[in-house]
């Protein structure tokens, strides 16, 4: 049997190795259900001596294999490129930073060997995090599950460990916009979920501004759910309503009172009103009109420029 480890980098070179020390203390471990591994670094197009460093890594332990792409195509992708071309009969993916602790393995392979067909990790809380961070993570969980049939597990991190089956699944959703955590959810299969304390990143720096994660949530949003394309027909729905009733109100008044000419001042806010919640519902059929139009193009999701490969873990698919 083999474990196929997917580690996304993008400019990791300050933490290449020492995930590759932390992951290796549990040979033990593998030895003692004769598991094989192999480990396949995706640069995703790093700027900095990541390459370098995985190439040394590569040259002490054939197992070591590393994909990297000819620009930065983000995390999604470079998961995607990780279960394409994954060996193993078993696959894991895990961060750089060693923010997913490679030691907590031994436990995530007893869910599988109690019959489930992945084990999720999830963090207990979100210490050490900045709390507006925290806080917007909390509206885009409850908005997203709220809004989608799939579910969206708060705190749950990227950290996943699966069998073949699930690898193949998730293979076969060929999507351009790529929302991992979603995906998860969508294709289903019994998963166990492990909680585990935040553990900081030890060297090098976030990789995701403020602004990255604000549209990573909208993507997530619109790639998982329909809901948002309806609010234009709910508020046109109930724009009607009103304007019937207001019609009905200035008839009547007319009638009864005569006809003084004032009233522009309210004319005007309601005219802003209504135009601005038409430019929101148009903003949002642009929103997926744009996801649709990139869809349609079926642009690769990545490009590769170098690859390191033995054939260690067999033939390649
Ligand atoms: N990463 C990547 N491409 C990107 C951004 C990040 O491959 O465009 C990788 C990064 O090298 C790391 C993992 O994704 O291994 C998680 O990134 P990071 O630690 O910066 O995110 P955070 O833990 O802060 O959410
Ligand atoms: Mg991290």
């Amino acid at each position: 049997m083999l474990l196929t480890a997917i580690v996304p980098c993008y400019n990791e070179e300050e933490t290449v190795a020492d995930f590759y020390t932390e992951f290796i203390k549990n040979r033990e471990f593998f030895d003692s259900r004769s598991l094989d591994y192999e480990i396949l670094f995706i640069d995703d197009g790093s700027t900095d001596r990541t390459v370098e460093e995985v190439k040394k890594l590569h040259e002490k332990d054939s197992k070591v294999r590393m994909i990297s792409f000819s620009r930065n195509f983000g995390k999604e992708a470079a998961m995607y490129a990780g279960f394409q071309n994954a060996r193993g009969d078993y696959v894991v993916t895990m961060d750089a930073d060693l923010q997913d602790p490679p030691s907590l393995l031994p436990e995530m392979f007893q869910g599988i060997d109690e019959g489930y067909d992945s084990v999720a990790t999830r963090r207990f809380s979100r210490k050490g995090e900045p709390p507006i961070r925290s806080f917007f993570a909390g509206i885009f969980y409850r908005l997203a599950n709220a809004l989608s049939k799939t579910e969206i597990v708060d705190g749950a991190r990227d950290y996943r460990l699966m069998t073949r089956q699930v690898v193949d699944a998730i293979l076969s959703m060929t999507e351009y916009n790529r929302f991992t955590k979603g995906i998860y959810g969508w294709v289903g299969f019994k998963t166990k979920w492990i909680a585990f304390e935040n553990v900081e990143r030890t060297k090098g720096t976030s990789k995701w501004s403020f602004w990255k994660l604000f549209l990573y949530a909208i993507e997530g949003i619109i790639a998982f759910s329909t809901a948002p394309l309806a609010i234009a027909s709910f508020l046109g729905v109930l724009f009607c309503f009103l304007a019937f009733v207001l019609i009905v109100v200035i008839i009547v008044r007319t009638l009864v009172f005569g006809d003084p000419t004032s009233g522009w001042p309210s004319l005007v806010c309601i005219i802003a009103l209504i135009s601005g919640v038409q430019l929101f519902c148009l903003g949002i059929v642009g929103q997926y009109l744009s996801k649709a139009y990139l869809e349609v193009k079926r642009r690769p999701l990545y490009l590769v420029k170098e690859e390191l490969d033995t054939g260690a873990g067999g033939e390649k698919a």
